[in-house]
């Protein structure tokens, strides 16, 4: 199978190329025209297979032109999970309620699920082409951390990390700046996480970068969702939550389930939209924001205006977005190429598009201090969960079987957590995360223990007019 461009359908692309080259024609991204679908009889089967096993149909389904072997390596990565057999851990939470956790991974965020299998096949895609790779992310403070793990020491590609300064929680700004390996770079920003993705998606289609970059042997390609080699794996989990469901005897025959996701970028939820598409038997996408509620408004009234808006810097920083890039291969598959191309251009000169209302999705959203009562809530009941999941439980209220995307271990937002349960202060963010996760009864992964006592490599915070030289310097050494 070939992907398109959403702005135009008559650019054809092999996966390859789109992994290696993610921006399509007219600023838009690639996407599949029609999705492979799933029956009733290979859900039946799947219930005996491994997560690995039905990640391997449902990128064999795609028939892309990347090879087996290369996929079957990139799957191997998630042996660093905590459950070297499954990467991600389910479990019920209440009569209805269940919750799919994808944090288990080296950065304790759900990046890490598409992010470590990408890594490899990018290396693997450029050892065997010979080339050398740039691989740029813009992070809004999850995205940063796992793309730089899933490259760390690569010999093939090197990579520049792009954070908001002052927009991350302290922990995912010390797992940047803290990254040791000699091909890895990190830039602060002054600006927002819209500001840090609106510079990438310029340096990606600038010219004279590119030349640059070329003088130095080295190509330009994206981590971020923007690149549809992310969320290929982020289908996966999805698919794999309604086999676990049925494998447990939770869904009767045909019966649907509702999958909540707390939204930033689309890429998670876009996942579960096609997952929908492929044949999983999923009823609504409940779209779960904090207080930048744009993707609210656009599911309940078809608009998307930012025009009086501007970021707020919530609790549940991963979601503090505007401009949600996903969104487009959601509009691309509803109405095609030619009116997507209409409603992003009238985004970048009005700030506003309007739709038609888009069924099968329903979208709300929490302010910081529902955030706080819901993770309060919990707390209560035993269980911890970060202010981005907090967010799903405004639509928990529910008599239908419905899943829960956990996106994040609570340990990189220790100070929203002391608030939200404590309601103090933090006067020493290690001792105080010990002491909560002692009450819990859990333990802290050494690597985030580790965070507090490592000497900062990347010391950089620059404006964004000083971004391009900054890169080009640090290639040039
Ligand atoms: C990235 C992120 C999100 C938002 O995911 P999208 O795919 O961008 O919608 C939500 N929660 C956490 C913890 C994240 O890191």
């Amino acid at each position: 199978m070939k992907l398109v461009g959403t702005r135009d359908k008559s650019q054809k692309v092999t996966l390859s190329e789109a992994l290696l080259n993610p921006s399509a024609n007219f600023g838009g991204l690639f996407a599949p025209l029609k999705l492979p679908k799933f029956d009733k009889n290979f859900f039946h089967k799947a219930k005996d297979f491994s997560y690995e096993e039905v990640a391997m149909e449902v990128i064999r389904s795609f028939d892309f032109d990347v090879k087996d072997d290369i996929f079957k390596n990139a799957l191997k990565t998630y042996a660093k999970f905590d459950d070297k057999k499954c990467p991600l851990h389910i479990e019920k939470l209440d009569k209805h309620l269940y919750i799919n956790e994808l944090y288990h991974g080296p950065t304790r965020a759900f990046k890490d699920m598409a992010l470590q299998p990408f890594g490899s096949i990018i290396d693997g895609l450029a050892k065997k082409d010979g080339k050398k790779y740039l691989i740029m992310c813009a992070t809004s403070g999850d995205t940063g951390p796992a793309t730089l793990e899933a490259f760390s020491g690569s010999e093939n590609v090197k990579v520049v990390c792009l954070y908001p300064d002052d927009g991350t929680s302290e922990v995912q700004r010390l797992q940047m700046v803290n990254a040791k390996a000699s091909n890895l770079k990190v830039i602060g920003i002054k600006g927002n996480f819209d500001d840090a993705q609106r510079a990438l998606k310029s340096l990606l289609s600038d010219k004279e970068f590119k030349d640059e970059l070329a003088k130095n042997e080295l190509s330009l390609s994206a981590a971020n969702s923007v690149n549809f080699g992310r969320i290929l794996f982020q289908i996966i989990y999805h698919f794999y939550a309604y086999i676990w469901l049925l494998k447990k005897g939770a869904l009767k025959d045909d019966e649907k389930f509702d999958i909540i996701v707390p939204s930033g970028n689309f890429g998670n939820a876009l996942g579960a939209y096609y997952a929908k598409k492929m044949g999983a038997k999923i009823g609504s996408i409940k779209i779960a924001s904090n207080q930048n509620n744009v993707l609210t408004e656009l599911f309940n009234y078809g608009v998307y205006d930012i025009n009086d808006k501007s970021l707020v810097k919530t609790m549940s920083p991963a979601m503090d977005i505007l401009v949600s890039s996903n969104v487009e291969r959601l509009l691309f598959d509803k109405f095609g190429d030619v009116k997507t191309r209409e409603l992003m251009l009238d985004l970048s000169r009005a700030k506003c598009y309007e739709i038609s209302k888009i069924r099968g999705f329903k979208a709300k959203y929490c302010t910081d201090e529902e955030c706080a009562k819901f993770i309060k809530k919990l707390a209560k009941n035993g269980k911890l969960i970060d202010p981005h999941t907090a967010t799903c439980f405004k639509f928990a209220n529910t008599k239908k079987p419905t899943m829960i995307t956990s996106t994040a271990h609570w340990v990189k937002f220790t100070p929203s957590m002391i608030k939200a349960i404590k309601n103090e202060k933090i006067y020493d963010e290690k001792a105080q995360m010990l002491a909560l996760a002692n009450e819990f009864n859990e333990t802290i992964p050494d690597e985030i223990l580790s965070l507090f006592d490592a000497k900062a490599v990347h010391t950089s915070v620059v404006g964004q007019d000083k971004i391009k030289e900054t890169i080009i310097e640090w290639i040039k050494k």
